[in-house]
């Protein structure tokens, strides 16, 4: 049995397939059921569920080829973020952009349209210059601005509904240093600077200690070189013991003692201190995240930010303590960008991710975003937890119809389909 990373969905394929080769993914897609390729599980609602065949991509990994000049790099599917941003690295290279964590892989970050933050950003499936797909018929195509473009502006974000992705073609940066400050704050204070701060800042984001008004304001700038890391026992001290271990276990108490948990919200934004250090962009961007919790994420446009705050804030004072959230929200932005089922699509964009730690009540809160985020436009992350329908998700994408008639031209008997995307896509 499969579950995934948040225990939210789990399912027993019929069958589930290593493959090793664009050939034996190809013998797969063809061989009969149902098809899901299957990352590293780290979404939270049920788009890598895989009732029939599931492909785990575990076998096919690492770089195929890179051209240091252009940074052009091509990656096998499968390769964790991990494993890519080290082995980037190597060669000088790194993603212009990661999200929060590494442990997924390059295909499956891609395809739920992940991102991190910089107004002037994309998401990462911007950062991608070529596929190589396997479609439903055992074909193996190619696709880039150039060719094949409908098929390439569906498939950057393709909720593995098209195909399976075989190969990535990266447009890589050169690997770069980041200054990372991060600092408390007043919710106040910050939303006020917000937008200027979007201006300046490479990347910018807050956490904010939903049932207080603080914050923790994060900025990484690019520096040159050389890095000044955190030492070692730092590193194990604010990452290991501070932000996992101790934080765990405050999440214990809220769940043993859930009528705490907004004093414990508090508590916990009470007790930030400043940091600052700089190292290589991939060592900034990530941390580890050994507390498991549930989430869900809207985009939504960005100049309606401060006012999903504020209604957010109500939400917050009229929740009772059961159903307040021990884990602090996030808020993210990106540059709009031109692929079909981005989250940024066509619009420059706010990210606002609600989390509770695991086995406490969430849904009284996630449900009161939920209609907050629908009366702005707000699409949801397609990898976290929402209810959203097709009729739902049609008018938040200009080219949702587009993307259907892509889906099909390739996959017209759905070879590539589940529960998830029957809900998302019709
Ligand atoms: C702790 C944690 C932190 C996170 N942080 C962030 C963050 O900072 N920013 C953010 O945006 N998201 C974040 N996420 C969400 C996560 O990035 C996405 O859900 C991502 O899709 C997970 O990647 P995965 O490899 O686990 O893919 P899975 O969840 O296993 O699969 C996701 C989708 O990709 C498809 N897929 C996988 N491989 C292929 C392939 N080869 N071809 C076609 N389709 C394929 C699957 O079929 C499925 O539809 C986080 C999640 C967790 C658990």
């Amino acid at each position: 049995m499969w579950t995934n990373w948040a225990r939210t969905a789990s399912c027993t394929p019929t069958r589930v397939v290593h493959p090793s080769s664009t050939d034996e993914i190809a013998a797969a897609v063809v061989s009969g059921g149902r098809v899901r390729a299957r990352g590293s599980g780290h979404s939270f609602n049920d788009i890598a569920v895989a009732p029939e065949v599931a492909l785990d991509l575990d076998r096919w990994t690492g770089i195929v080829r890179a051209d240091t000049e252009t940074g052009l790099v091509t990656v096998r599917s499968g390769t964790p973020l991990r494993v890519l941003n080290a082995d980037l690295h190597r060669l000088g290279l790194a993603m212009p952009n990661l999200g929060d964590i590494d442990a997924q892989t390059v295909a499956g970050a891609v395809s739920t349209s992940t991102h991190g933050t910089g107004a002037k950003l994309g998401v990462l499936a911007t950062a991608i210059a070529g596929l190589e797909l396997v479609l439903a018929d055992g074909s193996v195509v190619t696709c880039s601005r150039s060719e094949r473009p409908d098929l390439f502006n569906a498939a950057r974000v393709g909720l593995g509904a098209l195909g399976i992705i075989s190969t990535i073609t990266l447009q890589c940066v050169p690997s770069f240093v980041l200054h990372a400050s991060e600092a408390p704050g007043r919710l106040d204070a910050v939303l006020e600077q917000f937008d200027d701060l979007c201006a300046v800042e490479d990347h910018v984001e807050f956490h904010w200690f939903t049932h207080s008004d603080r914050v923790i304001l994060k900025r990484n700038n690019r520096i040159p070189e050389p890095a000044e890391p955190l030492s070692r026992a730092r590193q194990l001290w604010e990452y290991e013991v501070m932000e996992n271990a101790a934080f765990g276990a405050v999440c214990k108490v809220a769940k043993a003692f859930p009528r705490y948990t907004r004093k414990l919200n508090e508590v916990c934004g009470s007790l930030i201190s400043e940091r600052s250090y700089s190292d290589y962009s991939h060592n900034v961007f990530v941390t580890p995240r050994r507390v498991r919790f549930v989430e869900t994420e809207f985009s939504i446009p960005r100049e309606t930010l401060m006012d999903v705050i504020a209604e957010l804030r109500a939400v917050a004072n009229r929740l009772g303590d059961r159903d307040a959230l021990i884990v602090p929200c996030e808020v993210r932005v990106a540059q709009a960008d031109d692929i079909w089922l981005s989250t940024a699509s066509g619009r420059d964009t706010a990210y606002i991710s609600m989390h509770q730690a695991l086995g406490m009540q969430y849904k009284a809160f996630f449900d009161a975003y939920a209609s907050i985020a629908a009366s702005v436009g707000g699409r949801p992350h397609w990898g976290k937890m929402h209810d959203l329908t097709a009729e739902q998700l049609r008018p938040l994408y200009p080219h949702f119809d587009d993307f259907l008639r892509v889906r099909d031209e390739v996959d017209p008997g759905r070879t590539f389909t589940n529960p998830y995307l029957d809900r998302v896509l019709g």
